[in-house]
């Protein structure tokens, strides 16, 4: 019943109204797997090179994430380096070092080849691709993230891609650009045409939108009154979302909307300081805690 993810491992540099940090642990896949660790075992494919060190290893180490497919290359680690606008909504990239990263093929140890339920995060859509074909078998859920830079740049590759996924994690940019459409719900609508069972609108501190051919449901970003740094939020939802999933076995309307819950819940550890730093000592507890004051604040009765 594991979760298999396959993304960036990387170090950051951030900026935010609050503070800055210099070469943090970061990248899609760290948020992803600590959040999906507290519901399933993760399994990591990821690159990383030889600045990476046993002490970033720990953090990873403390849960339940294999890193048998974490390969360390000659070089050095993917760097990516941003700066949040006074409102924090806006986010320039200052740099983006690929490193090992840019050599990047995703192989697949053999004791991941049974892996049922897989996320594929924000890479080359082709590699996305090559990832689903080295698995045994149909998996039995699969997630995919993507952004603007393949959007335009390897529509095709993508759209290919899109035709193996279950549930497609996007923002709303990303979903209009991809369909030329403007209005979010036929934007959404046609998405599901393109391949995905199910369309996950991520919409920053506006929460996040489930579209699936039979409803709609959205949930709010957890109100805090402390938010440090957003960097890592969308892969943390992305996370807790899919390892909810992973655990439940299957994508009933309940277990979906529930795990729609889960991850607005784990993202909001994350903002809540720089990097990876609470998100890697949130509690199981702690996450039930928020879950049921979030159960709380959306519940009503007409
Ligand atoms: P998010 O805030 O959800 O967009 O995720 C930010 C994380 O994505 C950071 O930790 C970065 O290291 C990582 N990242 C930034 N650019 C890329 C890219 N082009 N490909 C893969 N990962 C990236």
């Amino acid at each position: 019943m594991s979760l298999l993810v396959v993304g960036s491992v990387a170090f950051d540099a951030i900026e935010t109204p609050f503070g800055k940090v210099d070469r943090t642990l970061g990248g899609a896949a760290s948020y992803f797997a600590l959040a999906a660790s507290h519901f399933v075992p993760v399994r990591m494919v990821a690159i990383v090179g030889q600045d990476f060190t046993d002490e970033h290893r720990a953090v990873f180490k403390g849960r339940k994430i294999d890193l048998t497919g974490l390969e360390t290359a000659a070089g050095r680690s993917f760097f990516w380096s941003g700066r949040y606008s006074q409102n924090m909504n806006e986010r320039t990239t200052l740099a983006t070092e690929l490193n090992v990263f840019a050599d990047f093929k995703p192989a697949l140890p053999p004791g991941y080849l049974d892996s049922q339920h897989i996320f594929l995060g924000n890479i080359d859509p082709g590699l996305q691709r090559s990832v689903l074909h080295q698995v045994n078998g149909r998996p039995r859920i699969v997630g995919l993230d993507t952004m603007n830079y393949w959007i335009e740049g390897s529509n095709e590759q993508l759209r290919e891609t899109l035709k193996y996924v279950d549930i497609l994690t996007i923002n709303d940019d990303e979903t209009r650009q991809l369909t030329g459409e403007h209005n979010l719900l036929r934007a959404s609508r046609h998405v599901l045409e393109l391949g995905p069972k199910i369309l996950i609108v991520k919409r920053g501190e506006h929460g996040a939108l489930m579209v699936h051919p039979k409803f709609i449901f959205s949930v709010p970003a957890f109100p805090l009154e402390e938010v440090h740094d957003p960097t890592g939020a969308g892969d943390t939802f992305a996370g807790g979302f899919m390892g909810f999933l992973a655990k439940a076995g299957n994508m009933s309307e309940q277990n979906l909307r529930r795990a729609m819950v889960y991850g607005s819940v784990l993202a909001s550890f994350t903002v809540e300081q720089f990097g990876v730093e609470r998100l890697a000592k949130v509690t199981r507890r702690e996450i039930n805690d928020r879950a049921h004051r979030f159960a709380k604040l959306t519940t009503f009765k007409l």
